[in-house]
């Protein structure tokens, strides 16, 4: 078993977590199987037990999706984690796992489309009640809380909109009002962003994203600290079964190790392009996080150790010109993915926020103009091309 927490963070993606077996393989091995045997019936009976160490069934447990376990935890900081078999499986999991009828639930508004749903229409079927504040405001977080308040969530960047909300502040109050802290951690990646150490109890990630970063599998995985699991999410994911397949997980310990040269070079490419479009005539509005015209910029100096893989910008002129841009794009391409070694765009208001009302949208700043981009691997100059000819037949 390789385990230094001393490692910087390139190093933990490659190393940590990595169990060989008796073949002593370089690359981590892919060990496709749903069971174990057991030398004995004792055997068997001492393993059920807890007696003897070793995976039962891989639902539960299994060495590849293990090494990736172990691995996120290093990096994150966190005692324990279980993958999933996808990042809403994640979101939905770490929620459900800890809380019963009577309970209450505060989140940010700016949440992806699928946790809204969690939050707003799932968890009230079963009796846990909801307020969604504006996120930026830590006087609409105080405001909220209940005395059966049990579960703060937040992202942080948010989707679309690349708001940001005080993780250590939302914390602090959470743990004033004995709740939890569960922050979807997928804009701001392992890399630029550490909640744990900003006080949040749960992190979370949609491993679809950059941690595969090749637009191939599926995955998410919640981390926390080892009593939490234990007492809330273990009981809960051997019973309900949303774990990761050792297929994906297996893909998802290769994405690991570039994941740091990926996400820093998606980054410096986002943050040339937020400078080249920052005061184009054609754009009424530019959102990046490491920028200093961000709204926050303050703030994500404080809990961001880089900018961002993720752009938005608003065209003049509206849906029309939005599309206008969106379609003259040669090099980008339109997808509502991202993390991406292929940079994607996306109009958020007819396509991934499109369920939300009219209100909603313009309260969250999503406008008929608003583009998202997710910046890929391409060489930074084609990139910047492709933006400014496409800004050109916009205009
Ligand atoms: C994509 C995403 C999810 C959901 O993840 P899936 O792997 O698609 O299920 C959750 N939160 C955020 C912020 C995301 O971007």
């Amino acid at each position: 078993m390789s385990s230094s927490k001393n490692w910087r963070p390139a190093t933990k993606l490659i190393h940590s977590g990595t169990s060989r077996s008796q073949h002593g393989e370089t690359s981590e091995a892919l060990f496709l199987t749903q069971g174990y045997l057991y030398d004995s019936a004792e055997a068997a009976e001492a393993r059920f037990n807890g007696d003897e160490a070793g995976f039962i069934y891989s639902r539960y447990g299994n060495p590849t999706v293990d090494m990736f376990e172990k691995r996120m935890c290093e990096i994150e900081g966190a005692e324990a984690a279980r993958a999933t078999a996808s990042g809403m499986a994640a979101v939905a999991a770490s929620i459900a796992c800890q809380v019963k009828a009577g309970d209450h639930v505060i989140a940010a508004k700016a949440l992806f489309g699928s946790c809204r749903w969690i939050v707003e229409t799932l968890m009230p079927q079963y009796g846990v009640e909801f307020s969604l504040v504006d996120g930026k405001d830590i006087n609409a977080w105080k405001a909220a809380v209940k005395p059966n308040t049990t579960v703060f969530f937040l992202e942080s960047p948010t989707n679309p909109t690349l708001e940001l909300v005080d993780i250590k502040a939302v914390a602090d109050l959470a743990h004033e009002n004995g709740a939890v802290l569960i922050v979807d951690n997928v804009f701001a990646t392992p890399l630029h962003q550490s909640p744990m150490e900003l006080g949040a109890d749960i992190v979370m990630y949609s491993t679809t994203k950059h941690i595969d970063g090749q637009g191939r599998c599926l995955g998410g995985i919640i981390l926390g600290s080892e009593e939490w699991v234990n007492e809330h999410l273990h009981e809960y994911f051997r019973h309900t079964g949303p774990s990761m397949s050792p297929f994906n997980a297996w893909n998802f310990l290769k994405g690991l190790e570039t994941l740091s040269i990926r996400v820093n070079q998606q980054t410096a490419s986002a943050g040339m392009i937020a400078d080249l479009i920052a005061d184009n005539t054609c754009i009424n509005k530019m959102i990046y996080p490491g920028h200093e015209s961000h709204p926050q910029a303050e703030l994500a100096q404080r809990q961001m150790r880089g900018g961002s893989t993720m752009l938005a910008f608003e065209v003049k002129g509206g849906k029309e010109k939005a599309f206008k841009f969106i379609n003259a794009l040669e090099t980008i391409q339109i997808s509502n993915n991202l993390g991406d070694a292929k940079s994607l765009i996306t109009h958020p208001a007819t396509t991934t926020h499109k369920n939300l009302s009219d209100e909603d949208r313009d309260e969250l700043g999503i406008s008929d103009g608003m583009i998202r981009l997710s910046v890929g691997l391409e060489d930074s100059a084609d990139l910047i091309e492709d933006i400014e000819q496409a800004l050109s037949v916009a205009q």
